[in-house]
């Protein structure tokens, strides 16, 4: 029986955490779940799942989230703020963490995790782009097992030769292959993207997913995280990954090998694949997800990106080329534009050059420490907001 901690359990990922869980109550049980708000969803999921411990954002919502609980006769103890997550995240009662929090703040309990050596299961990408290199090292410290859950980096690990995890240098590897859909603007006309609303830009054409994620997916901004997440995750330098287009997110991603094999991992776009092959690693469970019928799918297609119609993903590939704080600095410059652009206080295009100038105006250092990291991503915040403001 694995014992798992879901932080961000209220999330498009923690809801098909807990799905794919359902299906499984001789496997898995819920050690403890994480939301930052929604107090009503996490109660339902506590009185259904009954993990040990649950912890929210702030004393307010503790209070309301305990008097839901006790009306309910659950008896999970409520907890909150950052120590909290990283206890639940650490614990010695918990095998796996499910690391599912939208953004920076998802860093700290996610990095609680991997140096505790828990097998950590990382959606929470925005933490590997922060400060990949601390993540990695705490990782081979601990003797972590982590284990991708951004479908494509899922793809990819299942790509590589089996047991690495990495690309290993004499195993033939000669590109990593990463797929993107293209967003809900990959046709649209350019210049009528200045007005596109914050729910045109959510709409995405194949997967569900939280706000910040589905913006990111329109600028491909998330594409760029990827990138950066790609080189952290399996060592593979900028220029041996590449990005495809491809908009029916059949294909989740390829690895291509030096006597011309490529490598790929189809199946229907629902995160509940990537979630089950990391639950159940190495073994296979069901996921709830339909088989693939590649005749009802029909055509695959493929394109190159443009790099004009996405600035964003140009801006990831320099600040991954540039290394030491430059991503930490991408990351908090595309998190306070996306949620300026989700506020309706900038335009769609604004997006990339609020990162832009950020970029241009803050001198990046050596991501020597989580300190060094945190104070950089603040500075970035602040610059964001003053030029959003301006
Ligand atoms: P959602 O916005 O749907 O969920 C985010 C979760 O994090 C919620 O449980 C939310 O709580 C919690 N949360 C938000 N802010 C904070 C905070 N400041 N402190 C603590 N908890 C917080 O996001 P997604 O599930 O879409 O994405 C989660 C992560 O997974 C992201 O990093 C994303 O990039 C990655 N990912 C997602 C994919 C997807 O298909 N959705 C695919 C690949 C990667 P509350 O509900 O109370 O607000
Ligand atoms: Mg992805």
């Amino acid at each position: 029986m694995q014992r798992i901690t879901i932080l961000g359990a209220t999330g498009s990922i923690g809801v098909s955490t807990l799905d794919v869980i359902a299906r499984h109550p001789d496997r898995y049980s819920v050690y403890a779940l994480s939301a930052h708000s929604r107090v009503e969803e996490l109660a339902a999921q506590c009185i259904q799942f009954r993990p040990s411990r649950a912890v929210v954002g702030s004393a307010a919502a503790a209070d309301r989230l305990a008097a839901l609980l006790r009306a309910a006769g659950c008896r999970t103890e409520v907890e909150w703020g950052e120590a909290a997550l990283c206890a639940v995240s650490s614990a010695a009662e918990t095998d796996a963490v499910m690391a599912a929090i939208v953004g920076a703040a998802g860093l700290a309990p996610t990095l609680a995790a991997a140096r505790a050596g828990k097998k950590v299961m990382l959606a929470n990408k925005e933490a590997l782009v922060m400060s990949g290199q601390l993540f990695m090292d705490a990782v081979a410290e601990s003797g972590a097992v982590l284990l991708p859950i951004d479908s494509e980096h899922n793809a990819i690990f299942q790509c590589l030769p089996q047991g690495y995890g990495r690309v290993p240098a004499a195993a033939g590897v000669t590109k990593i292959l990463l797929t993107a859909s293209g967003g809900p603007f990959l046709k649209r006309e350019v210049a009528t993207l200045e007005n596109v609303t914050p729910d045109e830009a959510c709409k995405h054409p194949k997967w569900v997913m939280g706000r910040k994620i589905s913006v990111d997916s329109a600028t491909m901004m998330n594409k760029g995280l990827e990138v950066i997440e790609a080189h952290w995750l399996f060592g593979a330098p900028a220029g041996q990954i590449e990005v495809v287009i491809h908009p029916q997110s059949v294909i989740h991603s390829m690895v291509s090998y030096s006597d011309g094999s490529v490598l790929a991992e189809l199946g229907n776009p629902d995160m509940r694949t990537p979630i089950a092959h990391a639950l159940a690693y190495p073994e296979r469970i069901a996921s709830g997800v339909a088989q693939l019928d590649l005749t009802q799918v029909g055509t695959l297609q493929f394109e190159k990106p443009d790099f004009n119609r996405f600035p964003c993903l140009a801006l990831a590939f320099e600040a991954l080329r540039a290394g030491g704080t430059a991503p930490a600095l991408l990351n908090a410059a595309n998190e306070v534009a996306v949620q300026a652009f989700l506020d309706e206080r900038i335009g769609f295009r604004r997006i990339d050059r609020v990162i832009a100038r950020v970029m241009e105006e803050l001198p990046h250092g050596a991501a020597s420490s989580i300190e060094a990291v945190m104070a950089q991503d603040a500075l970035a915040r602040a610059a964001a907001e003053r030029i959003i403001a301006g």
